[in-house]
């Protein structure tokens, strides 16, 4: 069985994990930079790339020791290579080129999002044809999918992710960052029927989704009623979150309607929250849906399923060549290209590190 490294630097975890076919968990590290972000209410970008080129040698380094083996003991090497913050994928798909490159490996990039798709089917040889929603920090998608590869849009949200509204509610309330899981604990001691929230294109008639309204009615809230007093915050998480919830699960019900599909699931961060989770746990049941959740520690960002994903592919696909050492000049210029001057040399010092320290060609 095929054994993968995969790494992965979208926004501000830096992991890397090594997979032996599709369920074989040899290694499974993240960095969550949370701590050093939260200071600013938010992910900065150039904060998270330069951390990113402070721990992603050290977490690969700790993911292969943890598994017993060396690169070239892989038979390829993967990394999310967008979508997500440019200056911070660069780095991981950088460390894995440069790794591939020494290694005389093939490299497999892999789409951030299909990650998040295929992870419910964790350990899965088969994805199943379902109705899929993807909602994260950065997305929030619904998907149609025939099975691995084949997979067709239905909607998608027209502003704000889900996961970012609840992060930038969750800043207007005074609470840390991220913001979802706060939310989410708050919430379970309140009352969701108190307080009236909009729920944004509910009766749209198609299947995409507006958090952008919701964010603003909270706001204007707030400025009429002035900072909530710890007692009612309780009821104003749940009263939002029930606003986000209810219009997650009429979509998404709604599109397994219109798709005939007998089969949901629900992946990315915000699938971690437990009133999206028991609502449409229930919701399926009475339907008589099977649902899909991704495995505890691949909810929110994590290498394991990028190197899912990349397996899928690497089964799919006939034949992969190693990465030749010419595209690392390639690269290094494409770098000078786009970055700024400082990442430039940043990452060129970064690349020929990786490059040096794992080269067994
Ligand atoms: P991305 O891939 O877009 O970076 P992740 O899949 O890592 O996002 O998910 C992070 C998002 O999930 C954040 O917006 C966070 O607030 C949200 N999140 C995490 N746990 C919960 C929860 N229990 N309830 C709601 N949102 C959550
Ligand atoms: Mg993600």
């Amino acid at each position: 069985m095929p054994i993968l490294l995969a790494i992965e630097t979208s926004c501000d975890e830096t992991a890397a994990a090594v997979l032996r076919g599709f369920e074989g968990v040899l290694a499974h590290e993240i960095f969550s930079q949370a701590e050093i972000h939260s200071h600013f209410g938010g992910v900065v970008p150039e904060v998270a790339s330069r951390n990113h080129l402070v721990s992603a040698p050290v977490i690969i380094d700790s993911a292969m020791e943890k598994a017993g083996l060396r690169i070239q003991d892989l038979d390829a090497i993967a990394a999310t290579t967008g979508p997500g913050l440019a200056s911070s994928l660069l780095v991981g798909a950088a460390a894995a080129k440069g790794l591939c490159i020494g290694a005389g490996k093939p490299f497999l990039a892999i789409n951030h999002i299909e990650g998040h798709l295929l992870s419910p089917f964790f350990g899965h040889e088969t994805i199943p044809p379902h109705t899929a929603l993807v909602v994260s920090g950065g997305h929030t998608l619904l998907l149609d999918v025939e099975g691995f590869g084949r997979y067709r849009l239905l909607g998608r949200t027209l502003d704000d992710a889900a996961g970012e509204a609840f992060d930038k509610v969750a800043k207007l309330f005074g609470l840390g960052y991220p913001g979802g899981i706060e939310i989410d604990r708050m919430a379970r001691s309140g009352n969701p029927a108190r307080f009236e929230f909009p729920r944004g294109m509910i009766d749209s008639g198609d299947l995409d989704f507006s958090f952008s309204g919701l964010k603003t009615a909270v706001r204007t809230f707030l400025e009429k009623h002035g900072t909530p007093a710890v007692v009612d915050l309780p009821d104003i998480c749940a009263s939002f979150q029930a606003a986000v919830i209810d219009v997650l699960i009429s979509k998404l019900f709604k599109a397994a309607r219109q798709n005939s599909r007998r089969v949901i699931s629900l992946s990315g961060g915000v699938s971690a929250n437990s009133s999206l989770r028991s609502r449409s746990i229930e919701r399926a049941a009475g339907e008589g849906l099977e649902i899909h959740f991704p495995p505890q520690g691949l909810l929110t960002d994590n290498a394991l399923m990028i190197a899912f994903a990349a397996a899928h592919h690497l089964a799919a696909s006939s034949s992969l060549s190693p990465l030749r050492s010419d595209s690392v000049k390639k690269m290094l210029s494409e770098l000078k290209k786009h970055l700024f001057p400082i990442y430039d040399s940043l990452l060129t010092d970064f690349l020929e590190t990786c490059f040096n320290q794992f080269a067994v060609a």
